[in-house]
């Protein structure tokens, strides 16, 4: 069989030569339904029960809380699938991803962030949360590639961190991340030039400000932290990098997620008024001059569609029918939000909350519902539920649906190399720079 470094330099010289590649499969043309999880809820967006191939021909996000945000114009986009799998039953999907995962064996790991569908999640070789994904590509040098199940930003972490001649692929090129998006690496460096024209140079060996950007970001932002004496940070980690980040300048300008950056100020005794917001379209953010000289903390006006949904009124709701109920949230809830829970904390934060409950606990869980009910069902003797009475997942990893992973494999085992994600080693190296500052950066 070709070894997948094989398939590595095959892809590439069929790009060079112009080739289609496999990233460009034929149109399906039947398609099946979306089978949603029987929670008894109603779903954020009814186009969650339409078929996932007319979702995928839509442009945008697709179903769900991002709907209404913009893909950027240059987003990769996923070619339609061939019939055999979008026609394909769930058993056939099953066998066939059973049969070339076993053919292909310890050469390809699959990769699932806990977000993803359980139908995904159960192939996977390593579930965890973006920063642990990231941590297992990088420990496993005796993989040949990585089919990563999660979102655009942690396949390009992994890509960066994995070593130069292990394959990184994303089954769906439109599992991007709204959030991620919200913050574009030109209109990052046209902030930066405003603030450096305000703020001034470093002086004292103290930069006035420092660069920190959320995991859930481009590659690119990521190098613009390397090259700027920046760093990255994950949901788990922010409090040490800002101690990091003020222990080096005055200020930090934060991408893209101004909610984890509020939270994490807050709990550093930042006061809010010194945690002006940053709006891309205006000059200098919005903010005037003695605004940006007194702040400790400059946010990105960047939000995720998916936890902005959370508010105080659910957590009132879940103490007035649960008075015992212990409130866990994700700090990329709003502020009001995480202050009225009882704990906030990154996905894996809140998988090993629930891992350790006393049994009998009722935990009312602010975070994405394929996690939350995943939660639930290895912990039966719980009770566990979303904040969030609506579904809504996370509309772009919903796109990997297991006729994705399917077809990935399968192509795999034919000998192609589909949807690989490459950063380019001039956004790598200062990519690097950053990730090798945060797992550096100890508390
Ligand atoms: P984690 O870093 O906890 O995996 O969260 C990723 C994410 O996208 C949360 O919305
Ligand atoms: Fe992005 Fe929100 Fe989805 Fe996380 S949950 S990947 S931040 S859209």
């Amino acid at each position: 069989m070709t070894s997948v470094h094989e398939l590595i330099r095959d892809a590439a010289a069929r790009e060079r030569a112009g080739g289609s590649g496999a990233g460009r499969p034929q149109r399906a043309p039947h398609a099946r339904p979306i089978a949603l999880r029987a929670t008894g809820a109603s779903s954020c967006d009814s186009s969650l029960s339409r078929d996932p191939w007319a979702i995928d021909r839509d442009p945008g996000y697709g179903p769900g809380a991002s709907t209404g945000d913009a893909v950027p114009g240059d987003a990769p986009r996923q070619g339609p699938l061939p019939a055999r799998y979008t026609e394909a039953s769930d058993d056939e999907l099953h066998d066939w991803i059973v049969a070339a995962k076993a053919e292909l064996g310890q050469r390809v790991r699959i990769l699932g962030h806990f977000y993803q569908r359980d139908e995904v999640v159960r192939y996977a070789d390593f579930v965890g949360d973006s920063f642990m994904l990231a941590q297992a590509a990088k420990a496993s040098p005796d993989a040949e590639a990585f089919v990563f199940c999660g979102v655009h930003f942690m396949a390009e972490t992994a890509d960066i961190l994995s070593g130069p001649d292990q394959a990184v692929i994303l089954p769906n090129l439109a599992a991007g991340c709204s959030m991620a998006d919200m913050a574009t690496i030109d209109q990052v460096e046209d902030c930066w030039r405003e603030l450096t024209a305000v703020l001034g140079d470093a002086a004292d060996g103290a930069q006035p400000v420092i660069p920190v950007t959320y995991m859930n970001s481009s590659a690119a932002i990521k190098a613009f932290c390397g090259r700027n004496g920046g760093i990255v940070c994950t949901s788990s980690n922010a409090r040490t990098v800002l101690e990091w980040a003020f222990a080096r300048g005055s200020r930090v300008v934060f991408f893209p997620d101004q909610h984890l950056g509020r939270n994490t100020a807050h709990e550093m005794g930042i006061p809010e008024e010194r945690m002006p917001l940053w709006r891309p379209h205006l000059a200098l953010g919005g903010n005037t001059v003695e605004q940006l000289r007194d702040a400790r903390v400059i946010l990105w006006n960047g939000f995720c569609s998916v936890h902005k949904r959370f508010s105080v009124a659910q957590i009132e709701r879940a103490r007035a029918e649960h008075p015992d109920v212990r409130v866990i949230v994700h700090p990329e809830c709003p502020a009001d939000v995480v202050r009225a829970a009882d704990g906030a904390g990154s996905t894996e934060y809140i998988r090993a909350q629930i891992a350790a409950a006393a049994p009998g606990e009722v935990i009312a869980v602010g975070t994405e519902i394929n996690l939350v009910n995943r939660l639930q069902q290895q912990r039966p003797d719980l009770t566990v539920f979303c904040l969030d009475p609506v579904v809504c997942p996370c509309s772009t990893m919903y796109r990997i649906h297991p006729a994705y992973l399917a077809w990935t494999l399968e192509s795999l085992v034919a000998g192609e190399m589909p949807n690989r994600i490459v950063v380019d080693a001039s956004v790598a190296g200062d990519s690097r720079v950053a990730l090798e500052r945060m797992l550096a950066a100890k508390p």
